[in-house]
């Protein structure tokens, strides 16, 4: 299936590994433009818990796929929640919205989201969000695989050990109490993951604008960011 162009002038895609700000600078473009964000990393995470909870193993190809068939993944504008959430996540009409964060979810998403039939119905309902247009959608895959002719495509990085920092600090703030070393061991193992799959591997589109992170604000990023859309 192909959006048309006229509804992917709407469409600003962002991609890049995990923790290097992408959902922070999308939310707060998002926010700017009067956009929707629509984080597809939450969706990925929507099916990694459900299946836990169903006691589905993670190795289980088949039966994950499956969970990802069964379950209705809403997201919604936080609302009342007055929490510091950027969005509401319903799954099958229960909120989820912090489960989603839980280190249990950060070990296992990466296998659950190399599964094949897993992106597909995942593909399938992102594009479905993109059709309704005016949305900043951020993941892995989405200007190389989700929506490639976004005429707007970034591709957002900071150097790993300032990506484990980061969620650090987002892990303690929400009670977590994992150490560090064992946050960027993951933050590595997930690149690996990630970089690797066969199916819609995470690498920056060939038009994609790489922008690193490291050492700016998100302020300053989203000011770089709208500079670039009206030139
Ligand atoms: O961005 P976030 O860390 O929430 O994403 C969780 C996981 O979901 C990633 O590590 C990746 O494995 C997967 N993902 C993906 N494709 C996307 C978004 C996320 O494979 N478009």
């Amino acid at each position: 299936m192909k959006l048309d162009s006229k509804t992917l002038e709407a469409v600003i895609a962002i991609d890049g590994p995990a923790a290097s700000g992408k959902s922070t600078v999308g939310w707060i473009l998002a926010n700017s433009l009067g956009y929707l964000m629509i984080d597809t990393g939450c969706m990925y995470r929507a099916v990694t818990l459900a299946a836990l909870k169903r006691r589905v193993s993670i190795e289980d190809e088949v039966a994950i796929s499956r969970v990802a068939q069964e379950i209705e993944i809403e997201i919604l504008p936080p609302g009342a929640a007055d929490d510091g959430r950027m969005y509401t996540v319903n799954v099958d009409g229960v909120d989820v919205t912090w489960e989603l964060r839980s280190p249990d979810v950060d070990t296992n998403v990466s296998l659950v989201s190399s599964y094949k039939e897993v992106r597909s119905e995942m593909v399938r309902q992102q594009r479905a969000f993109a059709e309704s247009g005016r949305v900043v959608m951020v993941g892995r895959d989405i200007g190389t695989v989700v929506t490639p002719d976004a005429p707007l495509k970034l591709f957002i990085t900071a150097s790993a050990e300032e990506r484990a920092r980061r969620r650090w600090e987002d892990r303690q703030a929400q009670g977590h109490t994992n150490a560090y070393e064992i946050i960027l061991e993951d933050v590595l193992r997930r690149d690996k993951i990630d970089s690797s799959r066969q199916i819609s591997p995470l690498r920056p589109a060939d038009d994609a604008i790489v922008i690193d992170t490291t050492d700016r604000t998100p302020e300053e990023i989203v000011q770089h960011i709208l500079a670039l859309r009206v030139s």
